[in-house]
């Protein structure tokens, strides 16, 4: 009887240790990603999975955020809020070099960790609002993203290549770009930009309501010389095949830039690696989780990176070859 309760006690014991050492194993890790129709929620969720699939073996649980965008979780990812940041390849390249949010404040400690889905500058008008091209913009009400957004630059630049100011020129909304399908729709907005991936769910929310929705081109002279200034753009279209509610008939000329994940110098080279090896070892089941994957390849995976590439990501790409 006593040699059963000593048994019994000590098994009690060995499990509590076993539990003990497991939890105290285990790293939390947050991933900032953006409004929940966007394209950076569910590739936080996409990234988070293939980690997560060997929780038993690296004793990570990463888990995601829906943040504000790009800018909101550079600054996340560089006070120690958040281990991993979705964020624009333009907004890594500024914040690395000391300019816009950034300006003579160069973020050090960001660490490149790959490029994910290419993001098109995307403006969405209401037909009734009569605005064909950007330049039609003038005087209109239009959501260019809020504080936090990478979008929000991106929306400037446009205009300002357009020659249109938009402090003067137009009513300038700053909400969210989740918000931005129904204010269009309830009538409050006449346009919005959204600088994201296709397809997105804040485009087909914008495109399948009763008010009906038009594309409108980015481009002109304006806008091109303005790609060849700046490093970090490059032309891009917005796919139509994803969105038959809209009122275009073929694809929608813009410029882009990447999706791209970063994180900090301070979080550990084992995480960084873990995280790194489970998406390029398990690419084609990762391409599946989104329709915007569909053009990745594993080497452009590591264009667009401006900020240094962590040596957790570094060790995995020496490893396989893809750096040499
Ligand atoms: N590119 C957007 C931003 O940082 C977010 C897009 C998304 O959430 O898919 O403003």
């Amino acid at each position: 009887m006593k040699k059963h309760f000593v048994l019994a006690f000590a098994v009690f014991f060995g499990l509590m240790m076993v539990a003990g050492a497991a939890s105290a194993e285990t790293k939390f890790v947050t991933i900032g990603t953006g409004g929940i129709t966007g394209v950076y929620y569910p590739t936080g969720g996409a990234i988070a999975k293939m980690v997560n699939n060997k929780r038993s073996e690296y004793g990570i649980r990463a888990t995601v955020e829906s943040t504000g965008g790009s800018v909101f979780n550079v600054n996340a990812v560089m006070s120690g809020d958040l281990e991993f940041g979705v964020v624009q390849s333009d907004r890594q390249y500024q914040a690395i070099h000391g300019m816009a949010e950034w300006e003579g404040n160069k973020q050090e400690d960001l660490r490149a960790v790959f490029s994910i889905h290419p993001e098109s500058v995307t403006l969405a008008a209401a037909v009734d609002a009569e605005i064909k091209s950007i330049m039609e913009l003038k005087g209109k009400r239009v959501n260019i993203g809020n504080p936090g957004s990478g979008q929000r630059q991106n929306s400037i630049d446009a205009l300002e290549a357009a020659g249109i100011d938009f402090e003067k020129d137009l009513v300038a909304e700053q909400v969210k770009a989740a918000e931005a399908p129904g204010l269009l729709q309830d009538g409050r907005i006449d346009a919005f930009f959204y600088t994201v991936g296709h397809p997105s769910g804040a485009f087909k929310e914008a495109t399948a309501g009763r008010r009906k929705v038009r594309f409108v081109e980015v481009a002109g002279p304006g806008i091109d010389a303005m790609i060849k200034a700046k490093p970090y753009y490059a032309k891009s279209y917005v796919p139509l095949e994803y969105y038959p509610g809209a009122v275009n008939e073929d694809n929608v000329k813009t410029f882009g830039v990447m999706a791209t994940f970063v994180t900090s110098a301070k979080v550990p080279d084992n995480v960084v690696y873990a995280i790194t090896k489970e998406v390029f070892d398990n690419f084609e089941d990762f391409k599946k989780l989104h329709p915007a994957y569909a053009v990745l390849t594993k080497e452009g995976m590591l264009e667009g990176l401006s900020a240094p590439i962590h040596p957790g990501a570094m060790k995995y790409y020496k490893e396989v070859g893809l750096i040499k």
